[in-house]
């Protein structure tokens, strides 16, 4: 059944949430989108890009009267939004996010929801390295994963309404349960941030022959660590709130890296040559 939002407010007006908003107002299932945050620069991107109709640097101002809240900001700013604009969303409004990490966002953020209010938490599969109003994108979602993390308190028709905007905007729906969510996550995703920007920061640090290593890199180098470009602060926030479950990916990369480096100390040819082959056959599967 068609179904149209007449007011989405979306704050972080960014990568994520610009995108969300570019790709439902494609899909024609939006009217008007509020765009929330700090920055005048960033809001006036959005608006002139055409990404959001109005702007508001007031969270509380500017969710009055929407149908639905998207919250795009970094992960720990996440339940101080919703606790910002409890008291300011109109009945019946839905508020879902775009956080990266689940478990926490999801238990304080359903407790912080009023009474007649619904909370959905998601986290689309998609991003790059660019932030920012002018990175999104409105193809951004199109053939990626959207996980929605529903619990035993998720209102049904909320799930429904926030899984049918997801598929707007070209996003293959998935649900999980939030905990699920973290761990898998931390390990496709987290451990290789945090891998790349330790890589980087050795690399970078490194006292090597008394010369700027960094301006020897070339293909190999630049496509491991792109990722490594991406916001600190975004990705601070994940770290933190991911803690464990990143913990213990950081763990299990330590026993392979530990593997790897035994290997090579004792010139064992056939082992490494098979640590290198059990990693390329899973990289290959992956393609
Ligand atoms: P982004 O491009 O930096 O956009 C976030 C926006 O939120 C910023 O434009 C900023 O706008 C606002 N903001 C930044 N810090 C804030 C704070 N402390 N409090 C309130 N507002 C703040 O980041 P993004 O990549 O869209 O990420 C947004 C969310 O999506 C994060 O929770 C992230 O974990 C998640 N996510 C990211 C990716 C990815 O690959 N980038 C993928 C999936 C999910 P103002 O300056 O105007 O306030």
């Amino acid at each position: 059944m068609p179904f149209i939002i007449e007011r989405l407010a979306v704050v972080g007006v960014g990568l994520i949430g610009g995108s969300f908003a570019i790709a439902l107002r494609e899909a024609g299932v939006v009217k008007t989108i509020v765009g929330i945050g700090r920055s005048k620069s960033n809001l006036e991107q959005a608006l002139s890009l055409g990404i959001v109709d109005e702007i508001f640097y007031s969270a509380a101002e500017g969710v009055r009267n929407a149908q639905l809240v998207f919250i795009s900001v970094p992960v720990c700013s996440i339940p101080t939004t919703v606790q910002e604009i409890a008291t300011a969303i109109s009945p019946g409004c839905i508020v879902t996010d775009g956080g990266s990490v689940k478990a926490e966002i999801v238990r304080d953020c359903e407790s912080l929801v009023p009474p007649g209010c619904f909370f959905v938490g998601g986290h689309p599969i998609a991003g790059t390295e660019h932030s920012g109003a002018a990175a999104a994108f409105s193809t951004l979602y199109r053939g990626k994963r959207c996980i929605l993390t529903p619990t035993n308190n998720t209102d049904p028709a909320a799930l429904d309404i926030v899984s049918r905007l997801w598929e707007a905007t070209g996003a293959v729906v998935c649900s999980m349960e939030p905990g699920r969510h973290d761990r898998i996550l931390a390990e496709i995703s987290h451990l290789p941030h945090v891998v790349a920007y330790a890589l980087v920061h050795a690399v970078g640090t490194a006292d090597a022959e008394g010369e700027n290593v960094l301006s020897y890199t070339a293909g190999g180098f630049r496509d491991f660590t792109r990722i490594a470009s991406s916001d600190p602060v975004m990705w601070r926030d994940i770290a933190l709130m991911n803690r464990e479950a990143l913990l213990a990916s950081i763990d299990g990369f330590s026993t392979s890296l530990a593997m790897l480096r035994q290997r090579i100390d004792s010139r064992d040819s056939q082992a490494l040559a098979d640590f290198f082959i059990i990693a390329k056959q899973f990289r290959d599967g992956i393609l």
